[in-house]
C-alpha cells in the first residue's frame, strides 16, 4: 500500500485532514496514532499490519469513523461546564497555523477552571488555552508546554489579582502547577 493510499483511508475515516501527498510526516503519524488509540491498538503511529487490517475491516463494514469534536461537544461533559465554552480554549494563532483545536482541552482542566471561576465569582477570560506547535513557539512557550496537550490554560478573573487567583487555584489538588504570569493573569496546568 502506498503512503497516498494510507492517507486516503485515514482521511475517509476522518482521522487525517491534511493533503494526500505521500509524505509520511507528523500529521500522518498522529492520524495513525489516533486511529490506533480509538481501536485499542498499540499507539505507534506506524501503519503496521494490524492497523491496516483494522482500517480495511472498518472500510468494508462502513464503521470506524472518528467521532467528531462537535458531537462530543453536544453530548459530552461540556454541557456541565457553567462558565466556559469550548471555543474559549481555541488556539490563539487565529487559524494561521491550525484549525483551532490541534488537541481538545482536557476535561479535568476545564472542570477545575470552572470550579475556580465559580469560587472567585467574577467573569473569567481564557487568554491562552490549547496551542498548536507553531503558535506555542511564537509566544515563547517551552517545547513541552502543557498548552500543547490541552492540559494548561492562562486566564484572568475580573476584579481579582493574580495573587488571589493563585491562592484559589492552589486549593485544588487537580492543579499540578500554577503560577502568576503578571499581576492579573495566572497559568494553571494539570497532570
Ligand atoms: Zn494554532
Ligand atoms: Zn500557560
Amino acid at each position: 500500500m502506498t503512503n497516498e493510499q494510507k492517507q486516503c483511508l485515514l482521511r475517509y475515516l476522518g482521522y487525517y485532514d491534511d493533503d494526500v501527498d505521500g509524505i509520511w510526516g507528523a500529521n500522518s503519524k498522529s492520524a495513525t496514532k489516533s486511529f490506533q488509540h480509538d481501536n485499542g491498538l498499540n499507539e505507534t503511529g506506524n501503519f503496521d499490519t494490524n492497523t491496516k487490517n483494522k482500517i480495511l475491516a472498518h472500510i468494508a463494514g462502513g464503521t470506524g469513523f472518528k467521532k467528531t469534536a462537535s458531537s462530543s461537544t453536544k453530548n459530552g461533559w461540556w454541557k456541565e461546564i457553567k462558565h466556559f465554552t469550548r471555543d474559549e480554549f481555541k488556539c490563539k494563532c487565529g487559524g494561521a497555523h491550525c484549525k483551532g483545536f490541534p488537541v481538545e482541552p482536557q476535561e479535568k482542566l476545564v472542570r477545575v477552571l470552572d470550579e475556580i471561576r465559580k469560587n472567585l465569582g467574577g467573569a473569567a477570560t481564557v487568554t491562552s488555552g490549547v496551542r498548536c506547535t507553531r503558535h506555542n513557539a511564537n509566544v515563547g512557550g517551552v517545547s513541552n508546554s502543557r498548552h500543547l496537550s490541552g492540559k494548561a490554560a492562562d486566564f484572568r478573573v475580573v476584579g481579582k489579582t493574580a495573587n488571589q487567583i493563585l491562592a484559589e487555584a492552589q486549593k485544588h489538588p487537580e492543579v499540578r502547577y500554577a503560577y502568576k504570569i503578571d499581576s492579573k493573569h495566572v497559568h494553571i496546568d494539570i497532570a
